[in-house]
Parts: structure tokens; C-alpha cells; sequence
């Protein structure tokens, strides 16, 4: 599985960042960057899942 950021749709809200800052970072203007899209485990996979569902702008989504 791998998360995809929309930088076009992304608020620069930070909820991704707050979650999960090891996979998710912001630029200078607030605006996501992915730092790690891969998620593996099980486990990683669910909280991927908890993250990209808490985006307000539904700029993140998820890939096989
Ligand atoms: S939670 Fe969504 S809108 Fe907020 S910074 Fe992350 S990708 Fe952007």
C-alpha cells in the first residue's frame, strides 16, 4: 500500500502531520509532503488508513 498527497487539494490543516510526522511533513507554506508513502504491515496499513480518513481537504488517498 502507498499514500498519495493531492498537493492541489491539501489545506495545509496539519492533521496528517500531527498523526502520523514520521510519514508526513509540511513545506514552508504548510502544504503536505510525504516523507515515507510505503506502508507494509498490517498495523502500518491501519493507521495509514485512520490518517487519510481524517484529512479535511480528502487530499490524501491510497494506492496498491
Ligand atoms: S491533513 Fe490533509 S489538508 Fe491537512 S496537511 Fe495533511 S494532507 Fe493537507
Amino acid at each position: 500500500m502507498r499514500v498519495i498527497a493531492d498537493t492541489n487539494r491539501c489545506l495545509g490543516a496539519g492533521q496528517c502531520v500531527l498523526a502520523d510526522p514520521e510519514r508526513f511533513d509540511q513545506s514552508d507554506d504548510g502544504i503536505v509532503v510525504v516523507l515515507r508513502a510505503e506502508a507494509t504491515d498490517p498495523a502500518e496499513q491501519e493507521e495509514v488508513r485512520e490518517t487519510v480518513s481524517h484529512c479535511p481537504s480528502r487530499a490524501l488517498s491510497l494506492a496498491d
